[in-house]
């Protein structure tokens, strides 16, 4: 393929959507400050109707059809734990073409928490712009994505086409509170908003993995918390109790060095960045005892396990449900007593490489940037799990590309490039969705 074409579009389209996505800039730069302005930060999910009405209003300026999507209260206990009893609200819009084809496009608009402002340099909802950054939390992950990825259909439309198949935006709430089922993406697919009958192509998540990268799959997750039980006694006679605190260390302790060198082993060369690539258990909290003169009955440990494909969360259990059994052998632990409760857990979710959106991708990328298109994986997870794993049947053309960089998600002084960032996703968006979905004359 000519490194310099994109399927579909003739020279003069290409030029002319790149023209206006660049002319578009500022002003999606100061809609992304707009966005940064109202604080969204989750838990608890501060302002959401807010931030659902600013890019409500975008949408419908640009002609698309606009709903609000609220989850109902009596399902915030089990949908927004976090949530302080705060509305959810999901916005959706469509703007329908002739064309037979759909693309969805997707980006969360909560944000996480700021975290301890003495180590921020800028407000963290001020949008600062300093030697061409815009600083704040969401700059990256992905008030950004959202303001490109709406931004993209006016650069379209301002360049004088309509988009001939039908373009669909959704702005969702709680990812960053991840869940096996959340008051967002995994709303919107309880609901049954994905059904097969609405015949989407493919869906494109505009999360941070860097302008330059098409992100075709997550790693899994499991998240766990065993608490041990023995039985207490006076500091004094120690062998008269059963102390759970010995058991939690001894677990800990096994478990790390059995299944710390298997896992190390599993590398999947797709995930950026490089220090994630391997498989992983890391024990994270402890709890146990409550004065120095008691041995302690109860002790818990929570423990983070990260898999990379083809792992699944039935083999990550059975692996430390091992390590116990194992443990139960020796005479030591026989008495050993526990209790296993899980907080989170999804497998990798995995899109293929052959759907006809990632040609598109890759030539606009190449286009754009002027380098090779990126084949990754992102460490943590994201919504991608929900169409891709959840949703039946799943909407497996589910890619996530999007402006920013997974080096300044969650830290202080999060920022994204106005130019080389933000302007460039622009215009692969505006390129992709022209390409894609096909254009005619306005
Ligand atoms: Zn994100």
């Amino acid at each position: 393929m000519d490194p310099c074409s994109v399927p579909g579009l003739d020279a003069s389209q290409i030029a002319a959507i790149r023209h206006s996505a660049r002319a578009l800039l500022p002003g999606c730069a100061s809609f992304l400050a707009s966005l940064i302005k109202v604080d969204t930060t989750n838990p608890p999910g501060r302002h959401y109707p807010e931030c659902a009405a600013l890019i409500g209003d975008k949408l419908v300026s640009l002609g698309f059809d606009v709903q609000y999507i609220d989850v109902p209260p009596e399902s915030y206990g089990e949908l927004a734990p976090l949530g302080e009893g705060l509305p959810r609200r999901n916005v959706a819009a469509r703007l329908g073409g002739k064309g037979d084809k759909t693309l969805h496009v997707n980006g969360h608009f909560d944000v996480v928490p700021a975290g301890t402002l003495s180590t921020w340099k800028h407000d963290p909802f001020g949008a600062e712009l300093e030697n061409g950054r815009m600083y704040g939390r969401g700059s990256s992950d992905m008030k950004s994505g959202i303001a490109a990825q709406i931004f993209a259909v006016e650069a379209v439309q301002r360049a004088g086409f309509k988009l001939k198949g039908s373009i669909e935006q959704s702005g969702v709430v709680d990812e960053e509170t991840t869940g096996v089922r959340n008051a967002g993406m995994g709303f919107l697919v309880e609901q049954g908003f994905f059904a097969p009958e609405r015949k989407i192509d493919a869906v494109i998540i505009t999360e941070p993995l860097g302008v330059n990268n098409i992100c075709f799959a997550h790693r899994g997750t499991l998240w766990g918390t065993y608490t041990f039980y023995g039985r207490a006694a006076h500091g004094s006679m120690p062998s008269l109790g059963r102390n759970a605190l010995h058991h939690a260390c001894a677990f800990v302790h096994l478990a790390n060095t059995t299944l710390g060198p298997k896992l190390a082993a599993r590398r999947d060369p797709t995930v950026i960045p490089p220090s994630a690539q391997v498989a992983s258990l890391a024990f994270t909290v402890l709890n146990s005892g409550s004065n120095v003169n008691t041995i302690p009955d109860v002790a818990s440990v929570q423990f983070n396990r990260r898999l990379v494909y083809p792992e699944t969360i039935e083999e990550a259990r059975k692996e430390l449900r091992d390590v116990l059994e194992g443990m139960k052998a020796m005479e030591e632990f026989e008495d050993m007593r526990w209790e296993y409760e899980e907080s989170y857990q999804t497998d990798p979710a995995i899109a293929p490489s052959d759907a006809p959106i990632v040609g598109v991708l890759q030539s606009a990328i190449g286009l754009v940037t002027g380098k090779d298109a990126g084949w990754v994986t992102t460490p943590g997870s994201d919504d991608q799990r929900f169409l891709v794993n959840t949703l039946k049947p799943p909407i497996k053309a589910t890619y996530i590309y999007g402006p920013g960089n997974l080096s300044v998600i969650h830290t202080s002084d999060e920022s994204i490039d106005i130019e080389n960032e933000l302007g460039k996703g622009l215009e692969v968006l505006a390129l992709t969705f022209a390409s894609f979905l096909g254009l005619e004359d306005a």
